[in-house]
């Protein structure tokens, strides 16, 4: 087949290559003009792990993985420590792997074949499903048909949107902002693995470190904001009004290393929730189909899983689109029902509303485990 994948992420890279080794001629469009790398480490966990070496990238991703959570010490408002938070206590086992994301991208680009094509600065202006091609037009002007489109593109999907309905009939506020910046000040290498964390309520602002790098992690209680999600400055702005005022620890230097960082990732924490993730020859995957929010942290083994799945499924239904596509849906909704669940304590766990629920929470942790 003749295949589209919008979106050149996790799920997108790893759908190019399973459909591209399955023999399919595979077109990847991605809008940034690269591989977006910025984030904090991410997890190939569970299940994805045997995806990641029938793939034949497990040995590169364990080669990339860093211990950077071995544990969270939520810290109180003068840095001292309050109570721990052990990475055992968020993975599902010790075999986990966690790795940096810009490794993982740029491993999935050296296994993407050659002859699957990757355009940046390129995406999806229309498209239109006959029942025997899809028809599409891109944003640069060209115009192509294929047998299938895969939209994997993002929490925010373009082809979800075009092709089910506007992003807020599948979306879940989860009531949490995040964003990620980088934090050059506070990188301590080949010393602490510990990520710090103070918690004001209704506010998490914290500082991770892995190899010679650190980041600053923000997030903060709120419901929905009417933002542009393109608008860097708009998220900036967001992101200083939530912490205003903030004087506490490293809060102030964390803010402006943020403010500076031209890669500063934002977004809410917010699920996708569909009742199909197909429609005749159109399929989402990733984040697109089933977003669990950076607090489940299974995003990257949910994008593995989805791309690996579909690939086995459409070469078990040749051309029955219709039932590969459900057989992958059938194998991949409870994997992202389980994560989705998981993520939904997240904000309890991470951003407590209150004080007394700080204090709740981080007694509990210190009787577990003592600081
Ligand atoms: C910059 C960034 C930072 C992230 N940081 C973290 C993190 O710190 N922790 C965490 O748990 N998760 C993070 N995530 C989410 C995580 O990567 C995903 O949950 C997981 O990898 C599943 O990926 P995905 O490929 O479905 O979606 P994504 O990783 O979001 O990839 C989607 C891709 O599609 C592209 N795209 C978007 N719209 C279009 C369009 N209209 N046309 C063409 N291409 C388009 C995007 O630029 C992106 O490259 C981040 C995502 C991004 C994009």
């Amino acid at each position: 087949m003749k295949i589209l994948i919008s979106g050149a992420g996790t799920a997108g890279l790893c759908a190019g290559i399973n459909l591209a080794r399955a023999g399919h001629t595979v077109e990847i469009v991605e809008r940034a003009n690269h591989l977006r790398v910025n984030g904090s480490p991410i997890d190939v966990r569970g299940e994805a792990l045997e995806t990641a070496r029938s793939m034949g990238i497990l040995d590169a991703v364990r080669e990339h993985r860093i211990t950077m959570t071995e544990q969270t010490m939520f810290v109180d408002r003068s840095g001292a420590a309050v109570a721990p938070l052990a990475g055992q206590e968020i993975s599902e086992s010790a075999e986990d792997i966690e790795l940096p994301r810009e490794d993982l991208v740029n491993i999935l680009r050296h296994a993407l074949p050659e002859q699957a094509g990757l355009r940046f600065e390129e995406s999806i202006a229309t498209l239109a499903d006959d029942g025997d091609r899809v028809a599409v037009t891109f944003a640069s002007g060209r115009n192509a048909a294929y047998d299938l489109v895969v939209g994997a593109d993002g929490v925010h999907s373009a082809v979800r949107r075009m092709v089910f309905g506007p992003e807020q009939e599948f979306t879940e506020h989860l009531g949490v902002y995040v964003a990620i910046g980088d934090a050059p000040g506070q990188t301590a290498p080949g010393a602490t693995r510990v990520t710090e964390v103070l918690n004001l309520p209704g506010r998490f602002a914290g500082v991770a470190r892995y190899r010679d790098r650190a980041l600053g992690i923000f997030e903060f209680r709120s419901d929905p904001i009417d933002y542009d999600y393109h608008d860097l400055g708009a998220q900036k702005r967001i992101l200083a009004e939530a912490f205003a005022g903030i004087e506490d620890w490293k809060v102030p230097e964390l803010l402006k290393t943020a403010q500076d960082d031209p890669g500063l990732y934002f977004d809410a924490i917010a699920q996708i929730l569909m009742p199909s993730w197909h429609r005749g020859r159109v399929v989402l995957i990733g984040d697109a189909a089933h977003c669990a929010t950076p607090m489940a942290g299974r995003g990257v083994s949910l994008a593995l899983l989805g791309a690996w799945t579909l690939t086995e499924e459409l070469g078990r239904h040749g051309d029955d689109l219709a039932a590969a596509f459900s057989a992958y849906e059938q194998r991949q909704r409870p994997r992202a029902a389980a994560a989705q669940e998981f993520a939904r304590s997240g904000a309890d766990l991470m951003v407590p509303a209150t004080w007394e629920a700080i204090e709740a929470r981080n007694a509990r942790l210190r009787a577990a485990r003592p600081v």
